[in-house]
């Protein structure tokens, strides 16, 4: 998860107004039943580098006709919010939902299937007090302290100074002794969208530390070091680029303990072997019950 810039001296508001300059000033209503959220879709699309803003898997296709691939999240539900997973300790959001935020752009991310309809669902952990009715987005933060990160601009904490990578695995970036909520908040993202478990993350991730790896080996080559010096100001400064928090700390383990980054790219690239061996198994079953 990376923290997703507006230009400069923008608001979210003003992006969309730009986008679409009907759709704020129409005062959409949401019927219950409709989803005019789906007709700017595309501007988080393109905020977001189309990645998706909680795991940042790159989502294929265009975002107005691919409605299997991703999906305009509401940060806090609009329906009810299921008491459950991700608590600090255990306590939810308005069991009702948060309908009055169903049309404000602050409440929308754009967010890939797998986080929004398998993981995140209705579920609104909060180590706070429940919102009232009808609350800015502001004073809900403050009130209800939120245990998942909404990662646009800059409503929320950066990600960053949550979470941490050890080569192609999230971890905690800040301990307990130091702060405690900080700490449990980044264990509960992690664990929440399975960012150390799931093998689409962990392979696009592991494929980028090697990927950076070997840039950062050619920087300097009479050939290719111009692209590759560019790839890596990219991978440093645009929040867009393929998996960017895991990237800029490798970058930075690079630059400080490049021993240390070798053991990382290695682990990466045992990891991904073990991964095509894996695919490569029915395969070689497959033959096997060929042979008489
Ligand atoms: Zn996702």
């Amino acid at each position: 998860m990376i923290r997703i810039c507006l230009p400069s001296g923008k608001s979210l508001e003003d992006v969309i107004d730009e986008f679409n300059p009907s759709w704020r000033a129409d005062n959409v209503v949401w019927d219950g039943a409709s989803s005019p959220w789906s007709d700017i879709k595309e501007v988080f699309a393109s905020l977001q580098g189309c990645k998706c803003a909680y795991c940042e898997r790159v989502l294929q296709g265009t975002p107005s006709e691919n409605k299997v691939e991703s999906d305009i999240e509401h940060f806090r539900p609009k329906k009810k919010t299921v008491v459950g997973r991700g608590e600090i300790p255990a306590k939810s959001g308005r069991a009702d939902g948060y309908a009055w935020l169903a049309t404000n752009v602050a409440n929308y991310l754009l967010s890939c299937k797998t986080c929004n309809s398998s993981l995140k669902k209705n579920f609104f952990p909060i180590s706070g007090s429940v919102g009232l009715k009808n609350q800015s987005v502001p004073k809900l933060n403050a009130r209800e302290k939120p245990v998942l990160l909404y990662p646009i601009g800059e409503f929320d904490t950066d990600p960053e100074d949550l979470i941490d990578w050890e080569g192609f695995t999230p971890v905690a970036k800040i301990s307990v002794a130091t702060d405690a909520f900080a700490n449990a908040r980044a264990e509960r993202i992690i664990a929440f969208f399975g960012l150390a478990q799931r093998q689409d993350i962990q392979r696009g991730c592991a494929e980028q530390i090697i990927k950076v790896w070997r840039a950062f080996q050619l920087r300097n080559d009479p050939e290719e070091g111009l692209s590759t010096s560019d790839f890596l100001r990219r991978c440093q400064s645009e929040h867009t680029e393929v998996h960017a928090a895991c990237t800029r700390a490798f970058l930075r383990l690079v630059a400080t303990d490049s021993h240390q980054a070798r053991i990382e790219v290695r682990k990466a690239e045992k990891y991904l072997a073990e991964l095509k061996n894996l695919y490569q198994l029915p395969k070689k079953l497959k033959r096997s019950r060929k042979i008489p």
